[in-house]
């Protein structure tokens, strides 16, 4: 069967906007531009192919970072503006190493006061990094620390857990800002894989905590 390009609805770029998804998860991963050759490419290697506004130029998506996505299934939506494919991702979409693109939240109570605002965004680094822990445990990768860590095992994290508290300790003993601020990174980043590993969610933690305020 043979598809019609002219169908769809592309733009005076001559591009049309293709929102990726994972198939089993169906999260949200990306969005990126096609022009009719990155398209065809697509329809023919089963491989997604974009136009790269920032090169000008074809993109093999993964062609440097081996992050592949193999498409599983296009679709366009209803007025034939927009591309929607359904892959299977090889390691991560974006790359900055997150999983998907969109984890930046803008946060929906804007009358918010400021410094509840800034709280939000950081719980949501939090949330982006027990992600990224939790893909790793999922899918070890050679060199990985996360990866070494859950190999190693629950006497292993819980071991490093204790050493990095000590090091917070020492850190704050110490009077060195900068110090207690790595010790503290170390502690929390340590706590996550402990959570991930007795998959202990963010969430619930959060409302241990609110049960607590109130
Ligand atoms: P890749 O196609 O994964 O080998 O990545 C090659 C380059 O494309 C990266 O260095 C980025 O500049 C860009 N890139 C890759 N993935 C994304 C993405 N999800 N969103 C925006 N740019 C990306
Ligand atoms: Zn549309
Ligand atoms: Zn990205
Ligand atoms: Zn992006």
């Amino acid at each position: 069967m043979n598809f019609d390009l002219k169908i769809l609805k592309w733009n005076e770029q001559g591009l049309i906007p293709a929102i990726v998804q994972e198939y089993d998860s169906r999260e949200v991963l990306m969005l990126a531009y096609m022009n009719e050759e990155a398209l065809t490419k697509t329809l023919s290697s089963k491989v997604a192919h974009y136009y790269s506004r920032s090169r000008k130029e074809l993109w093999k998506k993964g062609e440097t970072s081996g992050n592949f996505q193999f498409v599983k299934e296009l679709t366009y939506d209803c007025d034939a503006d927009t591309i929607l494919l359904k892959v299977n991702q090889v390691g991560v979409a974006c790359h900055t190493g997150s999983k998907t693109c969109f984890f930046n939240t803008i946060p929906l109570e804007l009358n918010e006061e400021p410094e509840t605002n800034i709280k939000k965004t950081q719980l949501n680094i939090l949330d982006d990094l027990y992600e990224v822990i939790k893909y790793r445990k999922g899918n070890p990768l050679e060199g990985s620390y996360t990866s070494y860590l859950f190999e190693k095992g629950i006497d292993k994290i819980l071991k490093k857990v204790g050493e990095e508290t000590s090091e917070v300790i020492i850190g704050a003993k110490n009077n060195d800002e900068s110090e207690l601020v790595y010790e503290i990174s170390d502690l929390v980043y340590h706590l996550l894989v402990l959570m991930v590993n007795q998959n202990v969610t963010l969430d619930t933690i959060e409302q241990e905590l609110k049960k607590r305020r109130s």
